[in-house]
């Protein structure tokens, strides 16, 4: 993914990098293209992961991936909105999909 170069680019890496950096360059991904949690949450109001990522133009792994990177006041804005729903059915959906 593209924005996902690009941010390695920016760090000056210029070759793979060990998996708790390539982590780190995912949240940043994900924080980069959904920046407002308010988008975020209302695309998962009453709708499946793929669903709202789809929404989102994004795919679900990076859905999730800023969902597992959520700061404590977007993770409280969430549960304030209902949308813990949502996160236990994602819950489901790390079950479900097989990571790259
Ligand atoms: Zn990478």
């Amino acid at each position: 993914m593209l924005m996902h170069e690009l941010i390695h680019i920016e760090h000056g890496h210029n070759s793979h990098q060990p998996p708790q950096v390539e982590r780190i360059v995912e949240s940043e991904t994900a924080k980069r293209l959904l920046p407002c949690i308010e988008t975020v949450a209302r695309n998962l109001a009453d709708v499946d992961i793929a669903t709202a990522a789809e929404a989102l133009w994004v795919t679900p792994n990076v859905l999730h991936t800023r969902l597992n990177s959520l700061t404590r006041e977007e993770h409280a804005f969430l549960h304030q909105r209902g949308t813990e729903i949502c996160l236990a059915r994602l819950e489901t959906h790390v079950q479900t999909v097989s990571r790259p």
